[in-house]
């Protein structure tokens, strides 16, 4: 696994891992009927009427694990939840003067959060603007779509105060992006999820992430181990929240033909960026298409570490911050290991599909289907994704060729 890299920095060995951290755990102010998150407070070992919050001890301490463990220009700081902007502004400053007391000269911090955008104010925009916060806002599209999972705890719709605060975000200048979940009923308006996010949210980067959850493993929490190293989830339930594969598939080809028809080069679609400098060559920027998993993760309040936030799960724990040392968790035999899983476990399918180059399987939370051979391990998502990359193919091809670059796949 790459996550050390050879090239030196600074006279030293260039490393470089990411982490999320969650210092107020699952707790948030809303409850969307989708939150993979709320539902693991009770496997963690909170109980419902828990408040967890990373202390100012902790917090300091992660801070100077996190930048002394990396060598490298740029130290990027995620922070998610729940939702973080209810430990209010006061704490956010206290990161960034952590920040600013551990971080060496040659080195600069920069810091991305994910919100649900329902509490901001001018306040906390001139505080992400004063210090160059990237924020994530969760958006689900127009009104009647949006407020159909992401309601509060009345069970009533949150788009009026999302959409203040992305007002305001413009309004301040903040740098922000969108995250759209691609649910049961999102997936079936495609375009009128994209043009809204275009045209009305006036999105500076455009996210989706597909919808997939299992009642079975949200609920006991069992794993199942294939083959040798492989690490995948049991198969279970499908909840009725989760995007179709087929809907999946038609959600990303009617959004991809509106965009590089009319907008390729004006909008950011990070999906579609990155499978133009995939079909060239690159590397995929992201983690659910790439080789191996293992490079981000993820920090609870009380300091436990997991292999990623999707996998916080006692199986997966890697240690503590207290205890153990943040790097060494990252680079650990354990973390290769949850990292070379994701290839390990391919079905057979996938290793003879003519776009593994391009989708590795996807995420293996979402792992949970069987191959045509009957294999368990197939990506839920797999006749989506097919569908879409047997039809941007040609596409990106003519494209990339047009343009002069080889075709690298
Ligand atoms: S488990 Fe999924 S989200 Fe986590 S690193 Fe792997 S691909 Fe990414
Ligand atoms: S498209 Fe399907 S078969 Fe191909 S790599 Fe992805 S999950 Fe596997």
């Amino acid at each position: 696994m790459n996550i050390i890299s050879a090239p030196q920095f600074n006279g030293k060995a260039h490393s470089k891992f990411q982490a999320l951290a969650k210092p107020i755990g699952a707790i948030c102010n809303i409850d969307c009927s989708y939150c993979y998150y709320l539902g693991k407070q009770q496997l963690l070992g909170y109980s419902a009427n828990d408040k967890p919050v990373m202390t100012d001890a902790m917090l300091e301490n992660y801070i100077k694990q996190y930048i002394e463990g990396q060598n490298t220009a740029e130290i990027i700081f995620s922070w998610h939840g729940g939702e973080p902007t209810l430990l209010g502004i006061d704490y956010f400053k206290k990161v960034v003067q952590f920040q600013d007391k551990y971080c060496p000269p040659y080195s600069r911090v920069s810091n991305d959060l994910q919100t649900n955008g329902t509490l901001l104010n001018k306040d906390w925009c001139q505080f992400f603007k004063a210090n160059d916060f990237i924020v994530g806002v969760s958006i689900d599209g127009p009104e009647a779509l949006h407020n159909h999972h992401r309601t509060n705890k009345a069970g009533r719709g949150t788009f009026d105060k999302t959409m203040r605060g992305i007002n305001l975000l413009h309004e301040y200048g903040v740098n922000f992006a969108t995250l759209t979940c691609v649910n049961d009923v999102t997936s079936l308006q495609p375009l009128t999820v994209y043009r809204f996010l275009r045209d009305e949210v006036k999105s500076p980067q455009i996210q989706f992430i597909p919808v997939v959850d299992k009642e079975a493993i949200s609920t006991n929490g069992k794993w199942l181990e294939l083959g040798h190293q492989a690490i995948i989830p049991v198969q279970g339930n499908v909840a009725k929240w989760s995007v179709l594969p087929e809907d999946w598939g038609t959600f990303l080809i009617a959004i991809f033909d509106e965009w590089y028809q009319h907008d390729f080069g004006k909008v950011m679609v990070p999906y579609f960026e990155n499978f133009i400098g995939v079909w060239m060559g690159n590397d995929s920027t992201m983690c659910t298409l790439s080789e191996l998993c293992g490079k981000g993760l993820a920090v609870e309040p009380n300091g436990d570490v997991y292999a990623c936030d999707h996998y916080v799960y006692p199986e997966f724990k890697l240690g503590n911050i207290k205890q153990n040392n943040l790097a060494e968790m990252a680079l650990s035999q354990t973390q290769q290991h949850f990292g070379f899983a994701k290839q390990k476990s391919l079905p057979k399918q996938c290793q003879q599909c003519d776009f593994l180059f391009a989708c590795h399987g996807e995420c293996p939370k979402n792992r949970i289907a069987r191959s045509i051979d009957g294999e368990l391990g197939l990506n839920y998502l797999c006749s989506g994704w097919l569908s879409f990359f047997t039809h941007i193919d040609p596409i990106l091809s003519t494209l990339i060729e047009r343009n002069g670059y080889a075709l690298e796949r």
